[in-house]
């Protein structure tokens, strides 16, 4: 009898634990959901929080000069207006905007002055943008830079070739102006 009663009562007592783990498990359950839906209400904030990162980033990275909602893909070689891909016009190394492209085309270019730069005289170069931009603004003459890499085997330096490339018509008198307005280094 008293087998009967502890067999009875191991019974209960099993039950009892099955009914506190099944208790336990749904409340795990239950709080894993609320967790997870209040999860999934944040990552539905997140991508709103994204956009507007999104919308900041459209307004802090330039757009195209002629297309307002279009990202900048470049800059003309030669007015530098920022363009994007309906825009962009290319040659193998240099892009333009429509009407430059047609400027490159129709020109015939000829090398004005080229600097060498080095690791240890890297603004050498900036005297012909500098040139460059100058005669851009004050008279729109249209000139386009290349800059040619190359690796010094002898001294494993990266040195690169700026070249100031302007319209065969314009050649003698950017280089008088050139000259004249170049600080003399040497
Ligand atoms: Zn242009
Ligand atoms: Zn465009």
């Amino acid at each position: 009898m008293s087998d009967l009663i502890n067999s009875k009562t191991a019974i209960y007592l099993v039950i009892l634990i099955l009914f506190f783990v099944i208790l336990i498990l749904v409340a795990t359950i239950g709080a894993l959901l609320y967790v997870f839906t209040k999860g999934q209400k944040n990552l539905a904030l997140g991508p709103v929080f994204d956009s507007k990162n999104e919308v900041e980033d459209v307004q802090n990275r330039a757009s195209c000069f002629f297309h307002e909602n279009s990202f900048s893909q470049g800059l003309c070689a030669i007015c530098e207006k920022s363009l994007c891909e309906n825009c962009v016009k290319a040659n193998d190394k240099l892009i333009f905007c429509p009407e430059h492209y047609i400027t490159f085309l129709n020109n015939t270019w000829l090398k004005l002055e080229t600097i060498k730069t080095t690791p240890e005289t890297p603004l050498e170069g900036i005297v012909l943008y500098s040139f460059k931009q100058d005669i851009w603004q004050k008279k729109q003459t249209p000139t386009y830079l290349v800059t040619h890499y190359t690796i010094n085997v002898e001294n494993d330096l990266i040195e690169s070739y700026v070249t100031l490339f302007v319209r065969q018509q314009d050649l003698e008198n950017l280089k008088e102006k050139f000259l004249s307005t170049k600080p003399l280094s040497h």
